[in-house]
């Protein structure tokens, strides 16, 4: 039988790092086994419910890249998938119980599914054979007195009409799975396979939650600038080790490598800088104009206007290694798209610190204004020659002309902000540092 699974998000709230966890399992399943990956919005509860709320979810499971094959946006033969709308197939449902005899209407109006109160174990592929003692709570209420349904009862129909085989979710549901084997037994079907996957801790022990750091994965992850696939990449290890060399995977590496019956049993420890690890690593790989790409969002709103894409590319890229975030490129890059760039205190310091350095940077301004071409290694002769003549090491002109082209005294190397800047921007650089920096 070709697998079936499904995320069943509840929309209340955006898609934070437990339901992407999740999400992710079910996706690296179906497409391991070439199988089908279904998105269910389990919206019953209307007081709690928000369209924006499932907007979100929406929009974070897109940008982690899990695409599914049924579900909202794309449909289905077994739609639809928004539980609000499919209250006759629960009424059809509830109709089979009352016909196998095990439902009663209470007083109120309330509908209640009676146990079988016998022993329930679930073969489940994470936490292996967890055997449920009959129970002796009371009939669980499956149909509020205002006919709507509650959770329980909705998930396993929609399981079985929706045939699923397979059912990855968080071990916070384990309690509860017996009473969910109860119901398919109750309506003579057979229930899919369970893997409880392991919670999601915060690095103190406690149990994360939607309002905990690195939480949310739009207001965590895409405004701060992770890339998608690394944060795919470091969630696919949260509670699961690939059988592989090496850390750096692919979407596609996961899908190959993925098997349940790696999840581990033991909570994850989240990891916020372990995720930027992952950003950095990916972020390095990416060509100029992909990194460009990504960067765009945040060179544009710190105001920055791309013009020559080139050279933008070429500036971020030479970055690269020194960031982990996309957030944080626009400090290291931004003189790259302005000449009225602010000085650093301490660089500003420095520069004023001795009397000659105006003259050293006089005399690099003459080489590099008589140089013929305009590229990195000329760039860099014209500077050694003018450090050689004035008698001084090009060690020393180094930090003096990075000060002056960038305000700055780290970055990428100096003959690389020169060349991309432009043998005209280079000279009007140092004319301004000279004025106002040292006039
Ligand atoms: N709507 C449930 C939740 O968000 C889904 C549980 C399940 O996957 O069966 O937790």
């Amino acid at each position: 039988m070709t697998p079936r699974v499904r995320f069943a998000p509840s929309p209340t709230g955006d898609l934070h790092v437990g339901g992407g966890r999740t999400a992710l399992f079910n996706w690296l399943f179906a497409r391991q086994t070439g199988g089908t990956f279904i998105l269910r919005i389990e919206d019953t509860d209307g007081a709690r419910n928000t369209e924006e709320a499932q907007r979100g979810i929406v929009k974070g499971l897109r940008w982690l890249g899990l695409d599914w094959d049924e579900g909202p946006e794309v449909g289905g033969p077994h739609g639809p998938y928004f539980q609000s709308q499919r209250k006759a197939i629960y009424d059809a449902y509830l109709a089979k119980l009352e016909a196998a005899g095990r439902v009663y209407t209470e007083e109120n109006g309330a509908v209640r599914f009676k146990f079988s109160r016998t022993a329930i174990t679930v073969h489940d592929l994470v936490c292996g054979d967890v055997t449920f003692a009959p129970t002796e709570e009371p009939d669980m209420t499956i149909r509020r007195p205002d006919g709507s349904y509650i959770f329980h009862f909705v998930n396993v129909v929609d399981d079985i009409e929706m045939r699923m085989t397979h059912v990855f979710r968080g071990e916070d549901h384990l309690s509860n799975t017996w009473k969910h084997i109860d119901l398919f037994h109750a309506l003579g079907a057979t229930p899919p396979t369970y893997a409880h996957i392991p919670l999601i801790l915060n690095p103190d022990g406690s149990k994360m939650s939607k309002r905990d750091a690195g939480s949310a994965i739009e207001h965590s992850y895409i405004h701060e600038g992770f890339l998608p696939d690394a944060v795919f990449n470091y969630l696919a290890m949260l509670g699961w080790t690939p059988r592989a060399d090496k850390e750096v995977l692919t979407r596609e590496e996961l899908a190959k490598l993925f098997n349940p019956a790696d999840i581990h049993s033991a909570n994850a420890r989240f990891d916020l800088q372990k995720c930027q690890w992952f950003n950095a690593q990916f972020l390095r790989a990416l060509s100029p104009e992909a990194l460009l790409n990504a960067s765009l969002p945040f060179l544009t709103s710190a105001g920055l206007v791309i013009g020559d894409e080139a050279m933008a590319a070429a500036a971020v890229y030479s970055v690269k290694e020194k960031v982990s975030l996309l957030k944080e490129i626009p400090a290291w890059v931004h003189y790259f798209f302005r000449e009225d760039y602010p000085f650093e205190t301490d660089v500003m310091e420095k520069l004023k610190a001795k009397p000659e350095n105006a003259n050293l940077l006089k005399a690099a301004q003459t080489a590099l204004g008589q140089a013929a071409e305009w590229s990195e290694s000329s760039v860099h002769g014209a500077i050694e020659a003018a450090a050689k003549d004035a008698g001084v090491k090009t060690g020393a002109l180094m930090p003096l002309l990075r000060a002056a082209l960038s305000g700055q005294s780290r970055g990428p190397n100096v003959a690389t902000i020169a060349h991309l800047v432009g043998q005209e921007s280079t000279l009007r650089r140092i004319d301004r540092t000279l004025s106002e920096a040292l006039g």
